[in-house]
This record gives C-alpha cells, structure tokens and sequence, in this order.
C-alpha cells in the first residue's frame, strides 16, 4: 500500500479479528539512514547532557508511561491479542526497569577511581564507561514494550540515542513509546522509531552510524543480522528465545510446581521467549504433579485466560509439534483439536522422545512436554541437553540444593520455586548462551553493554630513578624493579 505521497504504508492487525489497528510507513534505507544520522547528532547532546539531567528526564520518561498506561496497554492489547489484564502487568514491570535503569546508570557508568598497584603508585587511575553514540534496536512482538525497553531503557540511561525498529506485528506499540519519550526529551530526537517489515531491520543493521544493534527475535534472523552487523563491525547483543525447561525434584512443593508450570507454559499463549517448554518431574512425585497439572489445566481456555498466536504462520509450527509429540507420546491435555486458529487451547503432553521437535525445537506456543526421571540429576541432565540455554525452573524443598542444581543449569537465568522471577529484579541481566545468544540487557551488565569503558591513567608526579618507559632508563632502574617484583609475586603458595 501506499499513501498519495507516495510513500508506501503496511497495516498491523489484531491477530484475534484480523481487523486493521493501525498503518505505518515502510520506512525505506534511506529513511533509516537519515533517521540514524539525526539520532548521531542527538546522541552528542543527549550524552553532554550529563548523569544528573539524564536522569531527571528518564524518570520524567517513565512517570509519562505510569501515567498512560491504560494507553499503552490498549494499544499491546489490540496488535498482540493478548489480554488487557497482561499488557497492563507488562507495562509495570517495564517502568520498573526504566526506574532502576535511571537511577543506577552514574553509580555502574561514572567515572571511579580504581585502585593503580604499588608499580603505578605515582598514578591516579579512572575508569568510566562512556555512550557507544546510536544504538539500534530491533524488537519483537510478544512482549512489544517490556523486551525492547529492556535494551531501550538502559542505552538511553548510558547516554546513547535508539533508534528502534519494532515488529511489522506492533509498530504502533513502538511508535507510541517514542512519541511519550519526545514529552520528557522535546528538544532533540533521542529516541526514535522506524517501521517497516524485515528490510527495514536489516537496513538498521547494516547502516554504518549505529554503534550496536540489540536484537530479539529468533536465532535464524540473528545469524542474518549478525551479517548485516560483520560490514561495519557493529557490535550486537542477541536474545534469540530458548526451549526452557522446569524440574520438579522430589521434596518440591508439588502443587505451587504445577501451577507455576502451567502458567510459565500457557501465559501469553506460550509466547515468551523465557517460557517453560519442558518439564521434568522425579519419579517419586510424578502421578501426584500430573494429577495437579492436568486438574489445573482443564480450567484454562485460549481466548479468556490467555490470546491468540499473535503470528499467524507460528500456528503452523505449533500444529507440526503438537502432531508429532501425541504421535509418538500420550496426549494428557489437548491434542491436534486444540489448534482452532488463531487460539491455541492448552496442549500437555507426556512421554515425548527427547529427539521430537516438541522437545528440541522453540515451539512458541500454549504446549508443554513432561517426563518421568529417577533423579534430579537426569532431570538435570535433561535439561541442559538443548541447544539453547536461555533460562529454566527448579522446583526443590532444599534451598541448597535448589541453589546448587540452578548453579549447574546451562542457562543465563533460573528461577527457583516460583516461575521467571529474575526479570522482575532489574537488578539481574538477563541474556542465554548458545542459539538463545549472547550479551545481557538489565541490570548494571545491561547498561555495561550500551557503553564502552574508557580507561585513563594520569601520572601525578616522577617516581625518583624510576622511570622506566624511557630510553633513559638504565639497569639499576630496572635491578630494582625486579627486586620489587619479587618481593611482592615471588613467593610460592604451598
Ligand atoms: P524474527 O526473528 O523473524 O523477527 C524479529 C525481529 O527482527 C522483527 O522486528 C523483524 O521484523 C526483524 N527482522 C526480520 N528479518 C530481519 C532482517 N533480515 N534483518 C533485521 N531485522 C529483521 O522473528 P518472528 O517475529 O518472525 O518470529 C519467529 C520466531 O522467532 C518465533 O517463532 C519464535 O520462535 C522466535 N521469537 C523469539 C522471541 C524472543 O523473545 N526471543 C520473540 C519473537 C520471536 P519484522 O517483524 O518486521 O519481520
């Protein structure tokens, strides 16, 4: 489509009616480019700035997003599907981190004295971590304020300027929360979004004035976004999804396991990258989970407790994993009628070969798989068998032990004896491994990412008969130094 200026336009739908919610331009590479270059020069002033100013606005920032929530919500609600009761939590969590993002970026960023060593005595040594210039966001769907604010957020807070390409699913979500920012930052566009379809993203990622790309969406897009980014040697951060798994150890609270597997399963239709996919019950607990979860289960409907499959090609995947899973396990909840596009009824399934694409495969949608182990440890085991390694669940009695299995789960984050808890604690970054990524956004990592540290080392006065980065250092100088050395790292440890 086109408007009578001729530039071309594409509709977002609500994937429950199929009804246009809104048109957004095509934003072409050249209107990226143009876009990144204006962003370049708001970058230098919002980076002059300073801590304190940035601060005051971001915070200002996020007292607009508290106070249009309702807004916000309603426009989620209408490009995702999903239920306003979801959008409007979604929005809270995101104004946590905008807060936290705010008020720690002086404290992880700003200049630090660190300690020089006895060798650089006569030396004060400062770090600070300074603002990339323009960062590049490229966002998802299923959660179309709360991912990428996760990168927005703290790229703002380190002094940098974004330019955010959202889903072609949610461009008005992304265009309205640069719209709320220019009422906190008028003067110049900091934040900025640009809409589109793939080529826009890529467009994003190829354009040499961006500094870093942030990028959520599937493993597959980030491999092509990753080349885009190799021409100008731009940086990435990529959160790719996961196939997460939860494990019930034998003294687990069976019930709060079986609710908080249901719900980390079937919210959002199981469109969260962090979802729970898997399941692992210890043997001498297993009939009692089961009976719990499916109890549970029979009272959840799509299109009351949760949307519908916000992508509509993802029903496709979904059908192809159902159909296969109950082929070769036993369907417990649901089964191949439980896809009556767009809505997705929940879908339980036991005994699934660990080699099914139910099992190895993101499915992203309102299914689970559940199997019997003898032990934690297999369960364990299990677990870590995947490709991805983004997050996971431990459901134990023992706090230790609860600790010890989290510490050897092969994921950036687990949870323990309650379900995706860490990305409510803005203090915690959060990021995978292996095909869910690499990098973190959150936390003091998350703003660590969106700036490079900068290190200066000023003498403050000559070390007498030291100097050693001269050509007029002679041996005596460097006899001494040797005897230092040895004073000090000399000394074997037995
Ligand atoms: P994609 O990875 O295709 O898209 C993610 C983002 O990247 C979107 O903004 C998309 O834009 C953009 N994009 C697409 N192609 C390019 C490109 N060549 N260069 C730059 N940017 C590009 O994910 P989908 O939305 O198609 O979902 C597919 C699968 O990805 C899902 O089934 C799910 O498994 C996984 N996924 C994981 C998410 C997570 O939270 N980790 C979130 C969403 C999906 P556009 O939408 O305009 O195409």
């Amino acid at each position: 489509m086109s408007t009578a200026t001729g530039q071309r336009t594409f509709d977002s739908l609500d994937p429950a009616t199929g009804t246009v919610v809104g048109t957004h331009p095509i934003h072409d590479a050249a209107a990226v480019r143009a876009t990144v270059a204006e962003a370049g020069r708001a970058a230098r002033w919002w980076g002059g700035l300073g801590w304190a100013e940035r601060r005051r606005r971001l915070l200002d920032y996020k007292a607009v997003v508290t106070r249009d929530l309702a807004r916000i919500a309603e426009t989620v609600h209408r490009e995702t599907g999903k239920p306003e009761a979801d959008a409007v939590l979604e929005v809270i969590l995101t104004v946590v981190h905008l807060d936290w993002a705010a008020r720690n970026a002086r404290r992880v960023l700003g200049p630090r004295r660190v300690f020089p060593g006895l060798v650089g005595a006569n030396l004060a040594a400062t770090l600070e971590y300074q603002p990339l210039g323009v960062v590049g966001v490229i966002g998802p769907w299923n959660y179309p304020v709360f991912t990428p604010m996760g990168s927005i957020a703290y790229a703002l807070a380190a002094g940098n300027a974004v330019v955010f390409k959202p889903s072609e699913l949610t461009p008005g979500t992304g265009a309205l929360l640069a719209e709320l920012f220019a009422e906190s930052v008028p003067e110049q566009p900091v934040f900025r979004t640009v809409t589109g379809l793939g080529e826009t993203g890529a467009a994003l990622a190829g354009d040499p004035g961006v500094q870093k790309i942030a990028f959520t969406g599937s493993t597959a897009t980030a491999k092509r976004v990753m080349t885009a980014c190799a021409a100008n040697l731009t940086p990435l951060v990529a959160e790719c999804g996961g196939k997460d798994a939860l494990i019930v150890d034998a003294d687990a609270d069976v019930r709060a396991a079986a609710d908080a597997a249901l719900w980390g399963a079937m919210s959002n239709a199981g469109q969260t990258c962090a979802g729970v996919e898997r399941v692992y019950v210890v043997d001498a607990v297993y009939d009692a989970f089961m009976r719990e979860l499916t109890g549970r289960a029979a009272a959840i409907r799509a299109g009351e407790d949760y949307g519908p499959i916000t992508m509509p090609a993802q029903l496709d995947v979904i059908r192809r994993h159902i159909d296969d899973a109950v082929a070769r396990g036993r369907a417990v909840v649901g089964g191949p009628e439980s896809v009556r596009a767009p809505y997705v009824d929940p879908v339980i399934v036991e005994d699934v070969p660990e080699d099914s694409p139910a099992v190895r495969e993101e499915t992203f949608g309102p299914t689970v798989t559940v199997k019997r182990v003898a032990d934690a440890e297999e369960a364990l085991e299990r677990a870590n068998a995947t490709a991805y390694g983004l997050a996971g669940t431990v459901f134990s009695g023992d706090a230790r032990r609860a600790v010890e299995l989290a510490r050897r789960m092969r994921s950036g984050m687990t949870a323990i004896n309650s379900v995706i808890s860490f990305a409510s604690v803005p203090a915690l970054p959060f990021g995978g491994l292996g095909d869910s990524g690499f990098g973190r956004i959150h936390g003091a990592d998350g703003l660590r990412e969106f700036a490079r540290p900068k290190a200066i080392a000023r003498q403050r006065f000559a070390l007498p008969g030291m100097n050693l980065t001269s050509f007029d250092r002679g041996q005596k100088e460097l006899d001494q130094l040797v005897k230092i050395v040895t004073f000090l790292h000399g000394r074997r440890k037995r």
